[in-house]
């Protein structure tokens, strides 16, 4: 059983001209096994939230705690971050040329399990994991993200899932730029992550449109740099009915 527990959490965006606060007091914990969506207007701050549990240097901590099991997440590294238990999906967002798939999640889950998988078990592991998510095989021999199209690195991302069985699993947009084939894919996957694993998932979206197939036990609205609501499905429900103007006091939300 894990928790990330995250308090009162503040979080300045520092640019080359400027410092400006974003998250303004984020307060939220999840468990392993338990799944919650974040959802928003765009410009409220949700991929700052995930920015800064990844440890991303442009978002600075000015205040609050983030635990993991009681660990100080926010004094580790982004490695120790992963050897923690902790999966952002846009860690490594960056094309690496030259580095396969393959070798790239080799040196991932060595990263994480602390020792290098034997390159017999692994190499079915990914084989099964590619086969599981409907992922071709000349994908292990592309270099990483390079001329990914927007669905194939959703791809990428929930393979790390499945291979690295993090305890909490983060999530951003993962629903964005996907048609609905590949959003299947994606929701199976997360959904594989989470029976087997007994994962926790913290989903950050805009769009109602992925909680049809990844069914969240708390919804979270996200304005203005925090948290203004929480409640169960029948949340994104009315959001998917209303919007968030209810939540940006009639105002529209920022592109
Ligand atoms: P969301 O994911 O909810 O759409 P973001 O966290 O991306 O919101 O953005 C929240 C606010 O922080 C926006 O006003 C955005 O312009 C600003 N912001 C986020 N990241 C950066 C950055 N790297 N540089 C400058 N401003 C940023
Ligand atoms: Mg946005
Ligand atoms: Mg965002």
């Amino acid at each position: 059983m894990a928790t990330l527990d995250i308090r009162d959490l503040h979080v300045d965006v520092v640019t080359e001209t400027e410092s400006k606060e974003i998250l303004k007091g984020v307060d939220l914990t999840v468990s392993s096994g338990e799944t919650h969506a974040i959802m928003g207007p765009n410009g409220s701050g949700k991929s700052t939230l995930a920015y800064s549990l990844a440890g991303h240097p442009k978002y600075q901590v000015t205040s609050g705690s983030v635990t993991l099991d009681g660990e100080d997440v926010l004094a580790m590294s982004v490695d120790e971050r992963a050897r923690a238990g902790l999966f952002l999906a846009m860690q490594y967002p960056v094309e690496v040329p030259g580095v396969s798939m393959s070798n790239f999640l080799r040196t991932a889950a060595t990263a994480v399990r602390g020792e290098a998988p034997a390159i017999r078990t692994w190499v079915k592991e990914v084989k099964q994991a590619m086969k599981d998510l409907d992922i071709t095989e000349e994908f292990a021999d592309r270099s990483v993200n390079e001329g990914f199209s927007g669905g194939e690195k959703k791809r990428h991302e929930i393979l790390q899932l499945e291979l690295l069985k993090p305890k909490i699993a983060v999530l951003d947009e993962t629903d964005s730029g996907l048609d609905v084939d590949a959003l299947r894919v994606v929701s199976d996957g997360v959904n594989k992550y989470k029976a087997d694993s007994d994962g926790g998932v913290l989903l950050i979206t805009h769009y109602t449109r992925i909680l049809r197939y990844i069914h969240p036990d708390k919804v979270h609205v996200f304005a203005g740099g925090k948290i203004v609501e929480s409640g169960g499905p029948e949340l994104a429900e009315e959001l998917e009915n209303n919007g968030y103007l209810r939540f940006t006091s009639g105002k529209p939300a920022a592109v």
